[in-house]
């Protein structure tokens, strides 16, 4: 399969959705980002990487971070992690209350933002210094030592979060989070805040993708049957309230964040990541859905 070949020609085919859609403002920091960039990066499980664009150039992963703290989690507390948040889609928004109070504080699914400030608070719970180990364990699995938070993103989420503090209140409330209620937020925003490019993102998705072997990285092991299951949240619980969308168009389990990054697995032949800053009323890269849903019809390899 020519990737390269096809990435170029993806690129050509979605330029008239260039300018659908708008950037998150929400976070006043992602507002500064230039919203026309653009880039994808594919690695095969081979050791192939294919490229277009920027796909070089670090933005915020926003909640694609939710996906390394979930293998964290799993890692440490195995299927009883299951007890304190569960692994069904919402349909309902990422940031949504709600749900969480009509189910008394057990968020539907880990990638929702109650959901991974769950996952922070275990991590929380559980390790030394857990914005380290976070850091180390992500630097281990795309294999780049300089990534970073952005601190500026972080602040600027804290002063304005407040929809997520009444969230992390509520889980105080319900006791489904240990920790006190602002660290549990600062070290949520601070995972959020990690700023990744298309070919980090894609090469820390590959060991997802290769799921027959499970991993080990930076102390944190994960079993085969473990990353399978990883990877059927993602494909449900992926992409806010379009993971059903985004299952019939794309067919790839992943997972999506406000920077408007998209990262996804094809099972045992390649990780994707693509990144264009301006999102559809859902809450997804509009060019990153394009492109996703072009790779997987061009390529004919969707997991349908
Ligand atoms: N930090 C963002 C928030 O909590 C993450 C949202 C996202 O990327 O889905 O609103």
């Amino acid at each position: 399969m020519d990737y390269g070949k096809i990435l170029e020609e993806i690129f050509l085919k979605i330029q008239p959705y260039s300018k659908e859609g708008r950037q998150a403002t929400y976070i006043p920091a992602l507002a500064n980002v230039n919203p026309d960039r653009f880039g994808m990066c594919l690695c095969t499980i081979d050791g192939e990487d294919y490229c277009v664009e920027s796909a070089d150039v670090r933005f915020s992963v926003q909640s694609i971070s939710k996906v390394f703290a979930l293998a964290m989690c799993l890692s440490l507390r195995g299927e009883s992690l299951w007890e304190r948040v569960g692994k069904e889609p919402s349909g309902t928004a990422f940031n949504s209350l709600v749900q969480l109070e009509v189910e008394k504080g057990i968020p539907r699914n880990p990638f929702m933002n109650a959901g991974a400030m769950v996952l922070a608070d275990i991590l929380l719970s559980s390790l030394d210094n857990p914005e380290e180990e976070f850091l180390s364990f992500v630097r281990a699995l795309c294999g780049s030592d300089s990534i970073c938070y952005n601190r500026e993103v972080a602040m600027s989420e804290r002063e304005t979060g407040f929809l997520n503090a009444a969230i992390a209140n509520l889980l105080k409330y319900h006791a489904t989070v240990e920790n006190d209620v602002e660290r549990v937020l600062d070290f949520y925003f601070t995972m959020c805040s990690l700023e990744m490019s298309c070919r980090e993102l894609a090469k820390a998705f590959l060991p997802f993708a290769n799921h027959r072997d499970g991993f080990a990285y930076s102390g944190f092991m994960l079993t085969s049957s473990q990353v399978k299951r990883m990877n059927a949240v993602m494909q449900t619980c992926g992409f806010y309230d379009e993971a059903g969308e985004f299952s019939y168009l794309v067919g790839l389990p992943g997972k999506s964040g406000v920077g408007g990054g998209i990262a996804a697995i094809y099972p045992l032949r390649y990780s994707v990541a693509v990144w264009s800053p301006r999102l559809n009323g859902k809450g997804n890269s509009v060019m990153g859905m394009k492109a996703l849903e072009l790779l997987t019809t061009e390529t004919k390899e969707s997991i349908f």
